[in-house]
Order: structure tokens, then C-alpha cells, then sequence
């Protein structure tokens, strides 16, 4: 009696280890959905930067032909997905958060059929919808540091760290991109809604194996355009099985899926004009090649803070802080990496909110006190002008101008302006090398003349 109960345990968990895995859902994640969107578009702009865009529309329309297929058909969850062909050899294809995806020329000429490249496609898509570039940051903690730049302006410390750490999510697209560099834990779960979803849109499985298969191989045999995506894309262990294996658990389907003619494709790619490589984007060092050119548009997008609107220049971008009212806001070069890690604004603008010292606001005293925070966060700064006062938004408030030495060489001229909403002091720093104030300062003014807030409730 005891032995058969024996007997029948061991069945239930051989069968269990023998079956089909759970379908992978989205883990820990500190960002919201629209936040990978937003991350994504940020990071697209700065690929196509730095890579070629292969503008062909046959050879476009059929790689986004394949992906809708496989969002749709294969019944992938919504996001603002966007293929594009990028002019590369080497034999990769990597998806940003919240949707935008790029194949390099070299995989579609590296494919032998067009499940293949479905194959990849699927795997990315994964990669999008159970959000595993956010996941990973979150993980790397990227946003435990905004309490010290947000709460209180003591932090603010116009080098805070959160944008050293998100400058590396914007900026640092390479290879070691947080965003980019999957765990093994999240390739083998890519895998698995890869290959359901190519199934479900009509594509064999079993050509994901046998690409992935293919790519092993042959970056074995040290074909450096084969390295790319595993070195991305990590073998989480026995992929190819792990794959395979799989696949008897599916519905028994004809795959008759066909978006078009691959070899003619594989043509096309053939009698491209090579383009010149572009210019990866130079990342500012801290102390180096000197203060950077301030870039702005003319044209302005508004930043909907809690308790505040405030304008900015539309090429600009934002960094909200997690666990306060504040955001930072800075164009594509300003930010500077520390060698501690750190970053250091170069130019843009901080907000905050900084509380009354009894709940009833004294506009001198505070201010006083916002301007010493000011001072302990940044090292060498100091005030260079008498606080004037001024009206914002139609409430009272003052504006000061500090100077600091600044993290890019030279000095930096820092306009701290705030004012009384009540129960504290709503403020912002404008900050911007001294050599190009001039050109500033007019937007600086016109950020100041613009900004709305509301009473704190
Ligand atoms: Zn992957």
C-alpha cells in the first residue's frame, strides 16, 4: 500500500517536470508601461543616430508584413511596435522597450527562410512584452536614487545621481546597455513565448532552434558577425532542446505562413550602396573636451508635473523623479559621467518643492534656507547676485543667480528660481555653462514666464 502511494507520487512529478511551462509573465518592474514607451522612443531616436536606417520600402514592408503577423496573429500584447532594417552585417536583431525593433541587413541575408527571421522577430517581441530591458534596470536599482535628488533641493545637488544612471539608459545604447543585455533566465522565457507566439502566426517553431543553432555554431567556429546576438542574447542552457522540446506540446498546425519572397529580399540587401558607418554618439566625459554647446529647439513641449506645468524645448528630455514633485530636464549632451558613477547636469532645468520650516511660508527665510540646500549639494557653488524679487505665475517668489565650477571644465551659471505655493517653495534651477548663458537666458526666462502652479492640496 505504501510502496504503490510510493509509485504514484513519483508518476505525478515526473509528469509534471515532463510537461509544457508556464507562459512567462512580465517580473519585478519599477517603471510603468507608458514609461517603457517613453524609454523606448528616447532610445530609438539615439539608434537611428547612430545607425543606418535602410530607407527601402519593399524590404521594409515585408520585415513589418512578418511582425504584424506575428503581434497579431500571434496575438502579442499592445504596444506601439515599429520594424525597421538597419544597414549591418553582423547577424542581430535587438527590440527597445515598448516597441521599436531593429534587424540588421546581415540577419535577413543570414536567414534560409523566412520562419527564420520570424523566429528572431518573436523572440524581440518577447523580450517587449514581458519587459525584460525595464526589468533589468529595475533590478540594477536605477531609481533608488531620486530621493536624493527630488525630495529635498540638498540633494538636488545639480550632479545627482539618477541621470548618470538613466544617461546610460539614454545615451549608453552599446553593447552593455542594461536595456540590451538580457539574463539567461529572460532569454529562455524570449524562447518560449518566441516560439507559441511564431506558431500561433503560422511559423515553425522548430526554425528558431535551428537558427539559434546555426548562430551557435558559427560564432563557435568565431564568426564575428554571428557573436552579436549571443553575446546579447546569452544561451540560457540547452536552448535548442529546451526549444524543441516544447514543441510537442503544441497543436498539431500546418506553418504555411509566407510574407514574401525572402531570396528576392536577400537581393535587394545585395545592391544597397554601403553607407559610410555613423558617428557613434559621443558621451560627455566629466573634465574633458570642455563645456558642451547647449542644443535646444524653438518649439516647446509642456511637462505636467504634480502641482506645476512647466515648458521646455521639444528635444529635450525628462527625467521625472520617483519619489517627488521634481524632474530634471536636459538635452542629449547634458549630462557628464563622474568617475564615481555619477552624473553631473550640464545644462537644463531641476525642479523641486521644498516645504516651509512651520508650514507657513516666510519668502526670505525660505528662500535663504532653499539657497544654503542649494550650496551643501554643489560643491564650489556660490551666490553671485542679490535675490530679486519676482512674480510667477502670479504668485510671490524671487529669483537668484548662483555661479559653480562646472563638471565639464569651466564655470556654470546656475538661475535658482522660486515661489510660494502656499505650504513651501516651489522651485527651479536653470543651469548652463557660463559661455553660453547668452544664448540661455532667454529660455530660461521664458521657462520662468511660462510655468503654472497650482496650490499644494
Ligand atoms: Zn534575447
Amino acid at each position: 500500500m505504501r510502496k504503490a502511494l510510493g509509485l504514484l507520487v513519483l508518476i505525478a512529478t515526473v509528469a509534471t517536470a515532463a510537461g509544457p511551462r508556464k507562459t512567462p509573465k512580465p517580473g519585478y518592474n519599477m517603471y510603468s508601461k507608458e514609461q517603457d514607451i517613453q524609454l523606448g522612443r528616447e532610445a530609438a531616436k539615439e539608434v537611428e543616430q547612430q545607425l543606418n536606417v535602410i530607407n527601402d520600402r519593399e524590404l521594409t514592408d515585408y520585415i513589418n508584413r512578418i511582425g504584424k503577423r506575428l503581434v497579431t496573429v500571434g496575438q502579442l500584447e499592445e504596444y506601439p511596435y515599429f520594424f525597421k532594417v538597419v544597414q549591418e552585417d553582423s547577424i542581430n536583431a535587438f527590440a527597445l522597450p515598448g516597441g521599436p525593433m531593429y534587424v540588421h541587413t546581415g540577419l535577413i541575408k543570414a536567414a534560409e527562410n523566412e520562419a527564420q527571421i520570424a523566429g528572431v522577430l518573436a523572440h524581440e517581441l518577447s523580450h517587449v512584452v514581458l519587459r525584460h530591458g525595464t526589468n533589468q534596470a529595475s533590478k540594477a536599482q536605477l531609481f533608488s536614487i531620486p530621493a536624493a535628488i527630488g525630495g529635498a533641493i540638498a540633494g538636488a545637488s545639480v550632479g545627482g545621481g539618477m541621470l548618470g544612471q538613466l544617461a546610460q539608459l539614454g545615451i549608453g545604447l552599446g553593447a552593455n546597455s542594461v536595456l540590451l543585455k538580457f539574463s539567461r533566465g529572460a532569454e529562455s522565457d524570449a524562447d518560449l513565448l518566441g516560439m507559441r507566439t511564431m506558431a500561433k502566426a503560422g511559423y515553425n517553431p522548430l526554425e528558431m532552434a535551428r537558427f539559434f543553432e546555426k548562430l551557435e555554431s558559427q560564432s563557435g567556429n568565431m564568426n564575428k558577425l554571428a557573436v552579436a546576438f549571443m553575446a546579447s542574447h546569452p544561451n540560457p542552457g540547452d536552448r535548442v532542446k529546451a526549444i524543441e522540446k516544447e514543441t510537442q506540446y503544441l497543436p498539431k498546425a500546418q506553418y504555411m505562413a509566407q510574407e514574401g519572397n525572402l531570396q528576392k529580399m536577400q537581393g535587394i540587401i545585395g545592391g544597397l550602396p554601403k553607407l559610410p558607418p555613423k558617428k557613434p554618439v559621443q558621451q560627455q566625459q566629466a573634465g574633458q573636451g570642455g563645456p558642451p554647446q547647449v542644443e535646444f529647439s524653438r518649439n516647446s513641449k509642456v511637462y505636467q508635473g504634480q502641482g506645476y506645468t512647466i515648458s521646455y524645448p521639444d528635444d529635450w528630455q525628462t527625467f521625472p523623479d520617483k519619489n517627488g514633485p521634481g524632474v530634471t530636464i536636459t538635452g542629449r549632451n547634458g549630462v557628464a559621467q563622474l568617475q564615481n558613477g555619477q552624473a553631473a547636469v550640464l545644462y537644463g532645468v531641476i525642479t523641486g518643492y521644498q516645504a516651509a520650516q512651520n508650514g507657513q511660508v516666510d519668502l526670505r527665510r525660505d528662500l535663504d534656507t532653499l539657497i544654503k540646500n542649494v550650496i551643501q549639494g554643489n560643491a564650489g557653488m556660490q551666490v553671485s547676485g542679490q535675490p530679486q524679487s519676482i512674480m510667477i505665475d502670479g504668485r510671490n517668489g524671487a529669483v537668484v543667480q548662483l555661479t559653480s565650477p562646472s563638471a565639464a571644465g569651466g564655470k556654470e551659471i546656475d538661475v535658482l528660481a522660486a515661489a510660494d505655493v502656499g505650504s513651501g517653495l516651489f522651485y527651479a534651477v536653470m543651469v548652463s555653462p557660463e559661455s553660453e548663458y547668452q544664448k540661455m537666458e532667454p529660455l530660461f526666462k521664458e521657462i520662468v514666464r511660462t510655468l503654472r502652479l497650482q496650490p499644494k492640496q
